[in-house]
């Protein structure tokens, strides 16, 4: 009889400036048998830290059910983003030395992956790609680390989490908007899995790398399938799946919310027989659904002070009211307050935490031309 064996260690992905390693745990998770390997992380970005609480529920969970193949947990993935304060926020979207975004210094080069395919033969077998391809981007990314110019901070951290995540057959990363309803990104290829996770909003996107984590860990697979395909004239299935969940608004850690968050990961892994058991079910509700395209971001032409009147994930028609500004040269005239009303039927999906802005924030992200997948 197997059971569920808890493997703690950790890995050093910063330096800080006093000479000190920067460790994250990674909690591995397996029962000795055989089946997909699942990589999770959470917190990238440092102020979002409900993903924390949701591999929390996980490992609790996981004590008690058997794991076919392996998890990979590496909570607080960012321990620079998360320390990074200014009073009462965490600044933890860029890295502070360099600004660029935590989430957008992931590997992936297209040319490698078409050499790579050209290299395969018609009689290959499909697992036997499968592992050769793994071993080939983790090279490719270790050499990358190692490049004579160095990298940045967020990139040598993106990289380091990287060489793990890459050996893994399905991909999580779990995130919060700032303001947000909970939503999923999910590669057009995947559509079809939107009803396995308990996530009323989806966002379908392409094979495009834009450095996140969730495209590094696709983008490499789509395109070698399609290369593959095109050349044998058949389908290449590699059952490789990579996700970003946001869950919920940023600065927030909510118990609760976090073991529903948890569990609805449990019904996608159980759907993938990545654990041994039948007791989870995703939740049945409406799953609405965009295109990348079709997510649309409303900037602010002006400054001000702003009530944000529409929630995240409200229906709202065309001319509504989606915020008030307030102008405070003008509160003795007409000017005093500024309405911004929707262009065409949307659903924010978030908003941007303060009510103070300047011109050219993004006050919203919003679903227009959405439609119900089931
Ligand atoms: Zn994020």
């Amino acid at each position: 009889m197997s059971s569920t064996i808890i493997n703690k260690t950790h890995i050093s992905v910063a330096q800080n400036a006093s000479g000190r390693h920067l460790n994250v745990p990674i909690y591995e998770i397996s029962s000795g048998m055989d089946g997909p390997h699942v990589y999770i992380q959470s917190s990238i970005h440092g102020s979002e830290v409900q993903g924390n609480v949701v591999i929390y529920h996980l490992i609790q969970a996981l004590k008690n059910i058997l794991v076919r193949g392996k998890i990979t947990l590496v909570p607080n993935c960012n321990p620079v983003g998360t320390n990074i304060k200014a009073g009462e926020y965490t600044l933890g979207r860029f890295d502070p030395v360099n600004g660029t975004n935590w989430n957008r210094g992931y590997y992936y080069d297209e040319q490698s992956v078409i050499e790579f395919a050209n290299n395969v033969s018609e009689t290959d077998d499909i697992s036997d790609i499968r592992n050769a391809f793994k071993a080939h981007t983790l090279n490719k990314i270790i050499e990358k680390k190692q490049q004579p110019w160095g990298l940045g901070l967020a990139q040598q951290l993106n990289l380091t989490l990287q060489s793990i995540s890459s050996q893994a057959d399905i991909v999580l990363d779990l995130h919060n908007g700032p303001v947000s309803s909970r939503h999923i990104y999910i590669p057009e290829y995947l559509a079809h899995q939107a009803n396995q996770f308990s996530m009323p909003h989806t966002i379908l996107i392409p094979n495009q790398f834009a450095g996140a984590l969730d495209e590094a860990s696709f983008c490499p697979w789509w395109t070698l399938s399609d290369h593959l395909g095109a050349r044998f004239g058949r389908d290449y299935d590699f059952n490789i799946e990579a996700y970003t969940l946001e869950m919920g608004s940023q600065e927030i850690i909510d118990f609760k919310d976090g073991e529903k968050d948890a569990c609805s990961i449990l019904a996608y892994l159980q759907h993938k027989d990545a654990i041994a058991t039948n007791t989870y079910q995703p939740q049945k509700m409406k799953r609405l659904c965009v295109y990348l395209k079709d997510y649309k971001t409303l900037f602010t032409d002006f400054g001000g002070m702003v009530e944000y009147s529409a929630q995240p994930g409200q229906l709202i028609k065309k001319g509504e009211t989606l915020a008030k500004v307030l102008n405070i040269d003008d509160l003795d005239n007409q000017q005093g307050v500024k309405v911004i009303k929707a262009p065409c039927d949307l659903i924010p999906i978030l908003h941007f935490p303060s009510a103070s802005v300047l011109s050219g924030t993004q006050l919203y992200k919003c679903f227009t031309q959405y439609f119900e997948i089931n």
